[in-house]
């Protein structure tokens, strides 16, 4: 059993995967070809908002954000502290300092009451410039937009969703990635829509800031690639990535997303009154970038995690420690106590094989064996 199972996707799109891949090859458009610009469209389309811009990884999609909005020295980026290293990896990249917050109790998102609480302090401080926020839409799952997009107003910060795991996901009937003044996503592989290497995107309603984007996307290039009019980089989207995206949407749209929604309802059916399963708020669709469920102590996360081992069953553990803790964020003041939730949550939680290539019969074990285990 795998814990994603992207051979078997592969094989079920292999005639026109094969198709779209050999069409490029044969027209060597390998940098910017038609399949980017169509795909940017799809994209933007699918999301609902103006305008889509792909590049080379979700990582830099954030960097390009923030270098947009000349996010730098002496700011403050607040970023939840239960999520992939990225997210505050590009605040200090861009010379910014990453505000750990910490995550609510049931969604795992940013917690908004610790927020607020968080950018009083920096504001008291006198230190830092609070400029932005980064809510991750984490496990497929929509932040709390309703009361962050308000504290955001309130203080006057730009909101950059980090929706690398939530592309597809919903609130309300919005999507996400169509949340933030500038929303990314992610295509690595193993994401909800991923593509046979890495590759982002980011969107915006902002005709101005898709520009500049754009521009600084491809070596702060003005009128042409030749006229350079700021300092950028180089990350752009593959031309055989775009293609890959442009078959792996479709299948997404038609059927992925609602299979893997499938399969998540069945988990937590089977697996409720065992674990604590995932807590989906009300109005709200997760895209399922993981299935984590949650158990009493790390030494009953650790035990299941061996025995489900020992029965050829792969699990994750996301994340093992909380963004404070992480070495390369050691320089960084944190208040340990309003930490909490992050740190207990990294002791606790497990994430279960979940595809929407997943077979009935390999559901059924995984099930059957955490049911064995803590009965
Ligand atoms: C995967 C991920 C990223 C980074 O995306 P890459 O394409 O791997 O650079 C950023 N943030 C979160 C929350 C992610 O899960």
């Amino acid at each position: 059993m795998e814990f994603r199972d992207l051979k078997r996707q592969y094989k079920s799109l292999r005639v026109e995967m094969d198709a779209a891949m050999a069409e490029v090859m044969a027209d060597t458009n390998f940098i910017s070809g038609r399949q980017v610009r169509e795909l940017e469209e799809e994209l933007a389309e699918y999301v609902g908002v103006k305008h889509c811009i792909s590049c080379a990884n979700g990582t830099d999609a954030l960097t390009l954000a923030l270098l947009a909005w000349g996010i730098g020295e002496n700011d403050a980026v607040f970023v939840p502290d239960f999520t992939f290293f990225s997210t505050a990896e590009v605040v200090s990249y861009a010379g910014a300092e990453p505000v750990f917050v910490d995550v609510d109790e049931d969604s795992y998102t940013i917690d908004c009451a610790k927020l607020e609480r968080a950018i009083e302090r920096t504001l008291a401080e006198g230190r830092l410039r609070p400029r932005a926020v980064i809510p991750v839409d984490l496990f497929g799952q929509p932040a709390d937009y309703g009361k962050l997009l308000k504290l955001a107003g309130k203080y006057g910060l730009q909101v950059l969703e980090d929706g690398a795991q939530g592309f597809g996901g919903s609130r309300g009937g919005r999507k996400n990635c169509s949340f933030g003044d500038i929303s990314t996503t992610s295509f690595f592989p193993a994401k909800p829509l991923g593509c046979y290497g890495d590759g982002g995107a980011l969107f915006t309603e902002d005709a101005e800031t898709a520009a500049l984007l754009s521009s600084y996307r491809v070596h702060g290039k003005g009128a042409s690639k030749y006229d350079n009019v700021r300092i950028g980089m180089n990350s752009r989207l593959d031309t055989l990535q775009a293609a890959v995206l442009q078959v792996k949407l479709r299948a997404f749209k038609e059927h992925e997303l609602e299979e893997v929604n499938r399969r998540a309802e069945y988990y937590t059916a089977q697996l409720k009154g065992y674990v604590k399963t995932p807590v989906i708020g009300e109005g709200n669709v997760s895209s399922w970038a993981q299935y984590v469920i949650r158990l009493k102590d790390l030494q009953e996360r650790d035990g299941l995690q061996s025995f489900l081992r020992e029965a050829g069953i792969p699990t994750m553990v996301y994340y093992a420690a909380p963004l404070h803790r992480q070495k390369a964020f050691a320089h960084v003041r944190v208040q340990e106590g309003e930490l909490g939730v992050s740190s207990r949550l990294t002791e606790t939680v497990l994430a279960l094989p979940i595809h929407p290539y997943l077979l009935e019969e390999e559901q059924q074990r995984v099930i059957e064996k955490i049911q064995e285990y803590l009965r």
